[in-house]
């Protein structure tokens, strides 16, 4: 096998399709977990391209009456574990090989948490912001009609992810459904519990994040009510977090949005903050702390920094600027490889992705479990089973990165791709 093809990317026949900032930080961290594990080359080559993807022209007629095309795209990295699994991103910069990345990563976050799936991500290239109700739920209902010969509840089961939520799951799961004839409530995870959704699905990423952080400072002898938190991100996820954090005792900071950051050294009264988000649309201004720019907050002195937002946002240019001594990163890919390398020189530990933000698919995996049964979970059972397969998840992490002697980010891919390769030799080749 020859460099370029071991990179997935720079080399004749080696995918210029998926040719993205994101994939390539996802090869490099895939190439570390292979070469750590000395990994087949063959066993290596599967695993590095997609296995199947379907990019569709999604003809939209806006409230203006005019007709408008929207790119869709569906990613599904391995169909080796059982059906794929994955978010439906609404944002401008989605596009194939964004998707390739996000893609590679579930498939890695299944296999830390134990997840009979390989991993899918998919989206609609757009400005969920500048779109109607009205014209969200024809760009989600065409996207379901465009998809259908790729997905279903055992095939490739979307999600929420940034852009979308349990309003865009539930035209999907309505459209997907109409279509078949009959309610299929596992198509889709992160639906409203109306619809048979399941209770604590929203929070789920956040909160798992905080199971991992809790467990993590444990490990390391220092109580989380003791620590600072920096939170960038103040959707779904960082607000979760922060919310669930603060409920510990612990003193969050610094938060952050899209429009801006506010911090106090003395701690956020998070609950406040939420609300004064709600009624001004933004963090900033928030009248009992400082605003500071939003670039300052990755730079704050805390215990912990949180990225909860958007992919690569610790980069060579920030990495040595932080002051922080662990990174718990609730968002996708939001260290650069560079970054790795830096934070690793600096003693920063970094809770990586693949793990620390895996509670929102662990939730969907009940949610379609759920599905398939027609049996209904409680909120007490979600939190149970979300607590404990992310601390086994952790300790499984921390064990491997200790074996191979490697950091926490390559101990988890190294684990992940470890059953991953294991599954596709004993499946083989066929035909
Ligand atoms: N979009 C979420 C993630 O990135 C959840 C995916 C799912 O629930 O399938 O992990």
């Amino acid at each position: 096998m020859s460099a370029a093809r071991t990179l997935g990317l720079d080399g004749p026949g080696a995918g210029l399709e998926w040719r993205s900032d994101l994939y390539r930080t996802a090869c490099a961290q895939l190439n570390l977990a292979a070469e750590t594990l000395g990994l087949d080359p063959d066993e290596h080559t599967r695993l590095i391209e997609p296995r199947r993807s379907l990019v569709v022209n999604l003809p939209v007629r806006m409230d203006s009456g005019e007709l408008a095309n929207f790119t869709g795209y569906r990613v599904q990295h391995t169909l080796t574990m059982g059906p794929t699994k994955g978010g439906l991103r609404y944002a401008p910069d989605v596009s194939l090989g964004h998707c390739a990345a996000l893609a590679m990563w579930m498939t890695w976050k299944c296999a830390l948490l134990g997840l009979p799936y390989g991993g899918a991500k998919g989206g609609v290239r757009c400005d969920p912001r500048a779109l109607s109700a009205d014209e969200m739920e024809r760009v989600t209902r065409r996207y379901v009609a465009e998809m259908a010969p790729i997905i279903g509840p055992n095939e490739d089961i979307p999600a929420p992810d940034m852009g979308t939520g349990e309003r865009e799951m539930a035209w999907f799961y309505d459209t997907y459904s109409q279509a078949a004839g009959h309610a299929v409530p596992a198509c889709v995870t992160g639906k409203p519990v109306a619809l048979g959704g399941i209770p604590g699905r929203r929070q789920a990423t956040g909160l798992g994040a905080v199971f991992v952080l809790e467990a993590a400072l444990e490990r390391l002898g220092r109580p989380l009510a003791d620590q600072r938190f920096a939170i960038q991100g103040f959707g779904n996820v960082g607000a979760v977090a922060a919310g669930e954090l603060h409920a510990r005792g612990a003193r969050v900071i610094a938060l952050s949005d899209v429009t801006g950051a506010i911090a106090d050294e003395r701690g956020l009264d998070v609950a406040a903050v939420v609300r004064w988000r709600g009624e001004h649309g933004t963090v900033a201004g928030f009248p009992e702390a400082e605003t500071i720019d939003r670039d300052a907050l990755l730079e704050l002195p805390c215990d912990v920094l949180v990225p909860a937002a958007l992919e690569h946002q610790i980069s060579a240019d920030n990495a040595a600027r932080l002051r922080c001594r662990l990174v718990a990163e609730a968002a996708n890919g939001p260290t650069t490889t560079a970054a790795d390398e830096i934070l690793a020189d600096r003693g920063i530990t970094v809770l990586p992705d693949v793990l620390t933000s895996g509670g929102g698919v662990t939730v969907s995996y009940f949610e379609w479990v759920q599905g398939h049964q027609k049996y209904n979970w409680t909120r007490a059972e979600v939190r149970g089973r979300l607590r404990s397969q992310m601390r086994e998840a952790l300790e499984e992490v921390v064990t491997t990165s200790e074996q191979l002697g490697v950091s926490l980010r390559t101990g988890a891919l190294s684990l992940a791709v470890r059953r991953v390769a294991e599954a596709a030799r004993l499946r083989a080749v066929y035909p």
